[in-house]
């Protein structure tokens, strides 16, 4: 695969967005890759109506989350759990970006996302709360580029979403 370099490594690039989506840069030799035990699952609790479970720490949906956790003045301790103690269980599901095989679709609701090509089919993951009673979503949907796409997770307030139901 070859490296190409975007604004994020290159200052005196213009910023390309989509370019960035696809970033194949690889991590300088010696980063330590973000792996998880076999056995476990990370989860950040506090979603509504549940919570994601993931195996891997660098997951976008996971970063996505925590991120949304902070603005929202939630906990953002991920924490390491057995997987045999999160599935099935009806407050934690598989995240669809790194558990795709486990992820129970039904309990994940299709939404309508607006980006920069306009809106796009997505998923709303879950949901949180800001102390000022302001509800905000973490979503996911499929951006494309030169015939490739790949699942993106964002945090979108819920005025952004469309067609959704009012939070449970
Ligand atoms: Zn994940």
């Amino acid at each position: 695969m070859v490296s190409r370099f975007t604004r994020r490594f290159d200052p005196e690039k213009p910023r390309d967005h989509l370019d960035e989506q696809f970033d194949t840069h690889q991590p300088p030799m010696g980063t330590p890759i973000p792996s998880v035990p076999p056995w476990s699952a990370l989860v950040l609790p506090g979603g509504r109506p549940h919570s994601l479970y993931h195996g891997r720490r660098d997951c976008e949906a996971l970063t996505a989350d925590v991120r949304l956790a902070a603005q929202c003045a939630q906990d953002v301790k991920v924490q390491i759990v057995k997987l045999d103690a999160v599935r099935g269980r009806e407050d934690r599901v598989g995240c669809p970006l790194c558990r795709p095989t486990e992820t129970d679709y039904s309990k994940i609701k299709d939404c309508s996302v607006e980006t920069e090509m306009g809106p796009q089919e997505g998923m709303r993951l879950l949901w949180r709360e800001d102390p000022a009673a302001g509800w905000y979503s973490l979503v996911t949907y499929k951006v494309k580029y030169r015939q490739r796409s790949r699942l993106v997770a964002e945090s979108r307030s819920a005025g952004e979403l469309r067609e959704l139901p009012s939070p449970s």
